[in-house]
């Protein structure tokens, strides 16, 4: 009996150490390193765009402690970020910006590491996924694509209900989720990748500087869709800038960042998310003071991080304008 007691003292003291030590790094102070100016490339022109209708969908959703999601958060509120999808119905064929959670969402997380598949159970909540969506239109394998920010499970899930449909990311995430030894302790898993195979597909950016990025690749050489690297939270994290007729300008972000404040401003991660979401956390970082560079210097331009609802709210609600 009383080395139970015993027992139950020393691990009672030890979980108020974690605690006490969890809380002293969400609120040691943080400082960004300082950032040189980027170079701005000559402003894009925006004549004669195509028309594009843009289509926001919601795949599931998860809870995370405010001061786990955001630098400063508060420890008694909770962040709920959503595992978004958005359809982009460009005239030569339709793009689908990340797919959020599947139909095997469960399956696919009981073949994951034990502790990545529970944590994933007992977080995430699948809603709708895109394949059970009425509102979300049959794809057709020669035209259409799914373009993926990154390769984390929590991105990819959806594209395996649609076993026909050309996936494209950039080339260094490609590699990247090849490299499982690497990846699979990042967030890929493994078997999401072998069971894209060959329709998984790299692209490569060019050395055309686009706004404060040194490379970039217009998808359908209309300027409507460009392309830029965002790398840091994976190797290979895309940046989607969509340009609209109508002067509407968003920035697609996947998870260079999970929330923007009400400025639209990009919010951090705390130090403990970015130590458990981040690849190169100083190359995260930098990223996401060139974000707010670029807004900063053109307050044209809308940043989306696709866990974040609200600001998914604004690409349905540009679309409604534009009816
Ligand atoms: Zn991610």
């Amino acid at each position: 009996m009383r080395l139970i007691k015993k027992l139950l003292r020393v691990g009672v003291t030890l979980f108020l150490l974690l605690l006490l030590a969890i809380i002293l790094i969400l609120r040691w102070p943080m400082q960004d390193p300082s950032l040189s100016p980027g170079t701005f490339a000559p402003r894009p022109a925006m004549d004669k765009l195509p028309k594009l209708r843009l289509k926001v969908f919601e795949t599931g959703f998860s809870e995370a402690p405010e001061a786990y999601a955001i630098r400063g958060g508060s420890f008694f509120a909770a962040r709920r970020m959503t595992h978004g999808s958005v359809l982009i119905e460009h005239p030569r064929g339709r793009v689908v910006l990340d797919s959020g959670l599947g139909t095997g969402f469960a399956a696919e997380n009981a073949k994951a590491p034990w502790i990545q598949g529970r944590f994933a159970q007992w977080f995430f909540t699948p809603t709708l996924p895109l394949a059970k969506n009425p509102e979300f239109p049959p794809l057709d394998p020669k035209q259409d694509f799914f373009l993926l920010s990154h390769l984390h499970w929590d991105h990819v899930g959806g594209t395996l209900d649609f076993p026909t449909i050309p996936v494209k990311v950039l080339e260094a995430e490609r590699a990247f989720a090849l490299d499982t030894a690497r990846s699979e302790a990042h967030g890929v898993y493994p078997h999401h990748i072998s069971a894209l195979g060959e329709r998984l597909r790299g692209l490569s950016l060019l050395d055309k500087p686009y706004e404060n990025f040194p490379q970039s690749l217009d998808l359908f050489g209309d300027r409507s869709i460009v392309l830029v690297s965002l790398d840091g939270h994976t190797p290979g994290s895309l940046g989607v800038f969509v340009n609209l007729p109508g002067g509407d300008r968003f920035l697609f972000v996947g998870d260079a960042l999970w929330f923007v404040d009400v400025e639209g401003r990009p919010e951090a991660r705390s130090r403990v998310a970015e130590w458990t979401s981040d690849l190169d956390k100083a190359r995260a970082r930098l990223v996401r003071q060139r974000l707010a560079e670029l807004i900063a210097h053109s307050n044209e331009v809308t940043l989306v991080p696709i866990h974040d609802s609200k600001a998914l709210e604004k690409v349905r609600k540009a679309m409604e304008k534009s009816l």
